[in-house]
């Protein structure tokens, strides 16, 4: 089932976000907590590529496993900055021959050795170049791409980066997924000002239920997230106590999600980490209004 068309039933859904296993060993167990949250029956789950500490090359695998045992639709993630063609068009028509039909269209982060390396003969620069190719391999694929509510920390400023976003929708990206943010205002601030540049693809926006006080450094340092001084309390007060901050992250979560359905979004990507607990509670919170 491609996203878009999930897209359009209008109704509140949740889709959940996992990372591949990092190593052979640890396959089992990643396969065990994704099996878990694909039992949820989210409108759709996406795989990352290399990112959360996963390795790209099982990707596809737990892409596979969720689409075909639960039947959830799936959204592979493919990365591009680094790769060569031969390596991409090869990962491209793995995806095409396993069924699945979504994928996410990123360049990935410059790995740190290369970040002063000149880039001219590199295959792909931006991930724009991946999506033409996606596109040349088989138009009918559903892709998504990254966008950055709260500015790409490589873009100069926020218009030249929505510049680029809009070239990527040009290129035929059919929906768009947004780094995380914890201010619901800066996402609709967001959504003016691209509406206003011409693009009208869906959006999706991605919340990340922070469960654990050293995940909120991270999470920060990694995404350039601003954080809202009631979250900041929120880890001040509880952030010593585990179960506390587990219970107050997956809350306040909840209440961003109940805010962007109540100002018209219709699918929440939660950035669930592997985690089925966190999926469930935040689930479980919205049951009502997504009648589950
Ligand atoms: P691009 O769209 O190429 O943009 C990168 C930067 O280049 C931006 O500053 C942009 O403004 C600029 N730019 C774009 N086009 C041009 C151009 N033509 N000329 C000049 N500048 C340009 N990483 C992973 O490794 N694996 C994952 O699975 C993964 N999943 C993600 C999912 C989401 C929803 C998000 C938001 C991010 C994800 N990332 C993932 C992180 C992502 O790879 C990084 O943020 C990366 O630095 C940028 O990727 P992009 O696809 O947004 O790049």
């Amino acid at each position: 089932m491609k996203i878009v068309n999930l897209l359009k039933k209008g109704k509140p859904s949740l889709s959940f976000e996992v990372f591949p296993p990092k190593t052979e060993t640890s396959f089992d167990s990643v396969r065990t907590a994704t099996e878990e949250i694909a039992k949820l029956k989210p409108s759709f789950m996406s795989v990352t590529y290399g990112a959360g500490g996963g390795t790209s090359k099982y990707t596809l695998d737990i892409a596979k496993n969720i689409k075909e045992l639960y039947a959830v639709p799936t959204l592979a993630h493919l990365t591009c900055v680094s790769s060569t063609k031969a390596t991409v068009r090869q990962k491209i028509k793995d995806i095409k021959d396993s069924g699945i039909q979504n994928i996410m269209a990123l360049r990935g982060d410059i790995p740190s050795e290369l970040e002063n390396a000149d880039r001219t003969g590199w295959d792909y620069k931006y991930a724009i170049d991946l999506i033409r190719e996606l596109k040349e391999a088989d138009s009918d694929f559903c892709i998504g791409c990254a966008c950055y509510p709260e500015i790409h920390p490589e873009s100069a400023n926020q218009k030249e980066d929505i510049g680029h976003l809009k070239e990527k929708v040009d290129a035929g990206c059919d929906f768009i997924t947004t780094q995380m943010f914890f201010d619901n205002n800066l996402l609709y601030n967001f959504l003016y000002k691209i509406r206003e540049a011409g693009i009208n693809v869906p959006v999706i926006p991605g919340i990340m239920p922070i469960t654990n006080a050293n995940q909120v450094e991270r999470s920060v340092k990694l995404s350039g997230s601003f954080m809202p001084q009631r979250f900041k309390s929120i880890v001040d007060k509880f952030g010593s106590d585990p179960a506390a901050m587990k219970q107050a992250g997956i809350a306040y979560a909840t209440d961003q999600i109940i805010d962007l359905y109540a100002n018209g979004i219709t699918n929440v990507h939660v950035y669930s980490m592997n985690k089925p607990d966190v999926a469930r509670k935040v689930q479980s919170n919205l049951s009502d209004i997504l009648g589950k």
